[in-house]
C-alpha cells in the first residue's frame, strides 16, 4: 500500500517558478490543510498570497518552518546553506525537510550539517521548469508527467521516503531514487551543458562584428531562436548551478570539446559519411524522447507561427 501523500502543514521557502508551481499542485491535489510561504522580499510574499498558491506568508524563516510537517526549500542553490542555518533550531520533530535544487551533492554538503535529530532530510529535484522565474511564472501542471529525482542520504527513514514519494506523485510527478553524485553527473549532461552551450552561442552571436544584431534577431528562426529560450534562464540560478556542480560540469564540457573537435575535423576533411552517421544517431535520440512522452512530436515543438511552444523539462 502506498503512503498517504497529505500533510497537515507545508512550508514552501522560495516562492518563484518552482515554489509557486508546487503551491498550486498542492492546492490542486488538496495535499495540505495549510500552506505557509516565505520569500526574501515582501513583494514576492504579497504576490504569492494574491495569486493564492499559499494560505499565509510568514514574516521570517523561523516562523515559516516552526510548525510545518513538510518543509520544501525552493530558493536558488547558493542560498540553501544560509536558509538551513536560519531554520535549524525551528524545525519540528518528525518533519520532512526537502528541496528542489538543481544540484545535489553541494546541497547535501551545505544543508546536511544543520538538520537536527528527528528531522528527515531527503534532497530532491523536480526535472521540470521553464525559462521564466518569479511567483507569476508558476502553474499547477508543471510537474505533470515529469520525473522528480530524490537522493536520500544514508540512514534515511523509509517511511519518510515513502511519504515524500507519494507526495510528489500526487503533485503529478514520476519519482526516481538516485545516488546524489550520479544525479549531478546525469544533470550535467541533460541540463547544465545544454544551458551553457546556449549561453555561449548567444554570447558569441552578441559579440560578432561582421553580422549585425538586427540580422541575428531577424533570422533567428534558423535555429538560434531555440538557444535563446535556454539562454534567457535566470542568471542567479544558473550561476549557482555552475559554482555548485563544478566537477561534473567540467567533465561534461571536456567531453563536449573533444567531440566538437572531432566534428570540426570531419568538416575540414569533407568526411560526409562521418557527419551523416552522427546526425542519424542524434536524430534517434530525439525520437526516443518523444516516444517516452517527454516532448511533443509536432514540428518546431508544436509552435504555430507567432506562437511560443511549450516549455521542456529544465533546471
Ligand atoms: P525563482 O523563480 O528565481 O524563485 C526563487 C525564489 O527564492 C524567490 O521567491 C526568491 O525570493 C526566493 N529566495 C531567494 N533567496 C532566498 C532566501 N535566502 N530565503 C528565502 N527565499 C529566498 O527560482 P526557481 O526557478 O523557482 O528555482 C528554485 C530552485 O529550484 C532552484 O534551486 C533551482 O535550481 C531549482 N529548479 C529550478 C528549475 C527551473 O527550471 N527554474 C527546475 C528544477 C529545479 P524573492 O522573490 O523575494 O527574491
Amino acid at each position: 500500500m502506498s503512503a498517504d501523500p497529505k500533510f497537515a502543514r507545508i512550508a514552501i521557502i522560495g516562492l518563484g517558478l518552482i515554489g509557486g508551481s508546487l503551491g498550486y499542485a498542492v492546492k490542486r491535489g488538496k495535499l495540505a490543510d495549510h500552506v505557509v510561504g516565505y520569500a526574501t522580499s515582501e513583494a514576492t510574499r504579497r504576490r504569492a498570497l494574491e495569486l493564492g498558491f499559499i494560505d499565509s506568508a510568514a514574516a521570517n524563516l523561523a516562523e515559516a518552518v516552526s510548525d510545518a510537517d513538510l518543509v520544501v526549500l525552493c530558493t536558488p542553490v547558493g542560498a540553501l546553506g544560509d536558509v538551513a542555518t536560519a531554520i535549524e533550531k525551528h524545525l519540528k520533530k518528525g518533519a520532512i525537510l526537502t528541496d528542489a535544487g538543481s544540484v545535489k551533492t553541494a546541497v547535501i554538503r551545505d544543508v546536511g550539517p544543520f538538520v537536527p535529530e528527528g528531522v528527515s532530510f531527503i534532497p530532491g529535484h523536480p526535472i521540470a521548469g521553464t525559462e521564466q522565474s518569479g511567483p507569476d511564472a508558476g502553474f499547477a501542471e508543471l510537474f505533470d508527467g515529469r520525473w522528480c529525482i530524490l537522493t536520500p542520504v544514508p540512514g534515511t527513514d523509509r517511511a519518510a521516503l515513502a511519504k515524500l514519494t507519494a507526495f510528489w506523485e500526487a503533485c503529478g510527478s514520476k519519482v526516481d531514487v538516485m545516488e546524489p553524485k550520479h544525479h549531478d553527473l546525469v544533470l550535467a549532461i541533460v541540463s547544465h551543458l545544454p544551458h551553457l552551450i546556449a549561453y555561449n552561442i548567444v554570447g558569441t552571436a552578441d559579440d560578432l562584428e561582421t553580422v549585425t544584431e538586427s540580422e541575428v534577431i531577424k533570422y533567428s528562426a534558423g535555429g538560434f531562436r531555440d538557444f535563446t529560450r535556454l539562454a534567457s534562464s535566470d542568471p542567479t540560478m544558473w550561476r549557482d548551478i555552475c559554482l555548485n556542480n563544478k566537477d561534473a560540469i567540467l567533465e561534461m564540457l571536456g567531453r563536449f570539446s573533444e567531440d566538437l573537435s572531432a566534428m570540426q575535423r570531419m568538416i575540414r576533411w569533407g568526411d560526409g559519411e562521418g557527419l551523416f552517421a552522427l546526425f542519424t544517431r542524434t536524430r534517434a535520440v530525439r525520437r526516443a524522447i518523444i516516444d517516452a512522452g517527454q516532448d511533443v512530436s509536432a514540428p518546431n515543438f508544436g509552435r504555430t507561427p507567432g506562437q511560443a511552444g511549450p516549455g521542456g523539462g529544465r533546471g
